[in-house]
């Protein structure tokens, strides 16, 4: 076999066996295949896509590039889930724990933020003494207690996707739905659940702004999910202006116990509770919308958020005595009018550069900055009102300029539909 034959292949769109496909991306993982070889391939399925057949190939060897967590030993249905990223996303913090309460158990491997987007692992370590990286034993024994843990991916998980990634991301092939799918998809099969709910963001905020390739790469990942034998269930949901208020790691962790003590953002519940129904329905729970409300008003889904925290080392004591930021200060409106749209890349953009998020993967966190988004789509303000509070070690007026500029005001607008649609 030929690498030269498998691009030209691929280039000319036909099919490729699964033998083909598996000698090209071994040998990409084990370095007998180059990286020229390999890029020439990733923009060849970016411009021609892949057969079913040649998704669901991918998919596999990607799967069989590393190791597999099997929850075979916990009771239950075990479930999963995932969001495609956008700002404010702080969903896993209430959904693990929420469904956890609900009985049902959530084996959850999340990721690091970059650029505009903050991640879940950042978010929790927020909290003092947080232990992101467990061992797989410690995982199961943690999930075998309190039915919810949320570790970082481990390192041997899907090493192909991790190598993939890195050349994409240098390459120009990131958008590419076929691509996204499989690595999206392959990371969620090896990490065991039997039921995955996907939260597919669409909107200025997420890394889709079109919702019919959203959708696209929604019915992509439910196909890929179905054909492994996974019930997998994906909600379009809007990403045209940040989630909840709060932008931030410390902000978003409080944001999310707020929530699951019933006192959280409108936006932000409304979220959660889909979310959380999709992932009880589909582990067979009756009444997921009364089991929710329970769990949030017994305090059981709070309870569960501090138990499997401090099982992962996390001290929320310590969490309620960190320190405040420096500097706090508000943007306000200078004119009147309806809230019509938001750059809401651009309000992850300015927590980033407050240093709640990275540029490079080198750069470090700080927990403690952040901002609040004060006003919503469809809301009129009048001068003086104020759009953000921004939470600083000190005032930079960059971010100050981003702020001001991520908010357009005009005469009217209809808030968004957050739940835009729900893939089977
Ligand atoms: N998230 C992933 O895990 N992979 C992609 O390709 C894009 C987003």
């Amino acid at each position: 076999m030929r690498a030269v034959d498998i691009i030209e292949k691929t280039r000319n769109h036909q099919e490729l066996s699964e033998a083909e496909l598996r000698f090209f991306l071994s040998g990409y993982l084990d370095k007998t295949i180059p990286e020229y070889q390999m890029s020439a391939w990733l923009m060849a399925v970016y411009f021609q896509g892949l057969s079913s057949a040649n998704l669901m190939h991918l998919v596999q060897i990607m799967v069989d590039s590393g190791d597999r967590l099997d929850l075979s030993s916990l009771p239950g249905i075990k479930v999963d889930k995932h969001s495609t990223g956008g700002v404010g996303d702080k969903t896993s913090l209430v959904v693990g724990p929420l469904v956890a309460a609900c009985g049902v158990t959530i084996a959850k491997m999340s990721g690091r933020g970059l650029g505009h987007t903050g991640g879940t692992i950042d978010k929790l370590e927020s909290i003092p003494g947080y232990r992101s990286e467990i061992s797989s034993d410690e995982f199961l024994s943690i999930l075998r207690k309190h039915r919810v843990a949320i570790v970082g991916q481990s390192p041997n998980l899907v090493p192909l996707d991790k190598d993939l990634y890195g050349l994409r991301d240098v390459t120009a092939t990131v958008p590419s739905i076929p691509l996204i799918a499989a690595s999206i998809m392959s990371k969620k099969l090896a990490s065991g659940a039997d039921k995955i709910v996907l939260d597919v963001k669409v909107g200025n905020g997420s890394f889709m702004e079109d919702v019919d390739q959203a959708r696209l790469l929604a019915k992509t990942m439910v196909d890929i999910g179905q054909a492994f034998g996974k019930t997998t269930i994906a909600v379009l949901t809007d990403m045209s202006q940040p989630l909840g208020e709060a932008v931030g790691n410390q902000l978003e962790v409080q944001e999310a116990i707020d929530t699951l003590q019933g006192k959280g953002p409108q936006d932000f519940t409304e979220l959660c509770t889909e979310a959380a129904i999709h992932l009880l329905e589909a582990a067979g729970v009756s009444s997921p919308q009364q089991a929710i409300e329970e769990a949030i008003i017994s305090g059981r889904a709070y309870q569960t958020f501090v138990e499997f925290i401090e099982a992962q080392g996390g001290s929320m004591s310590d969490f309620e005595q960190l320190p405040t930021v420096p500097v706090k200060y508000v943007i306000t409106a200078t004119s009147s009018g309806v809230v019509t749209s938001f750059k809401t890349k651009d309000v992850g953009r300015a927590a980033m550069l407050l240093g709640a998020g990275r540029a490079t993967k080198q750069d470090t966190i700080d927990p403690l900055v952040g901002i609040k988004v004060k006003v919503s789509i469809g809301d009129s303000v009048q001068p003086g009102d104020v759009l953000f509070e921004v939470y600083a070690q000190k005032e930079q007026d960059e971010v100050t300029q981003i702020l001001k500029e991520s908010i357009t005001l005009g005469r009217a607008a209809t808030p968004p539909q957050l739940i835009i649609d729900v893939i089977r």
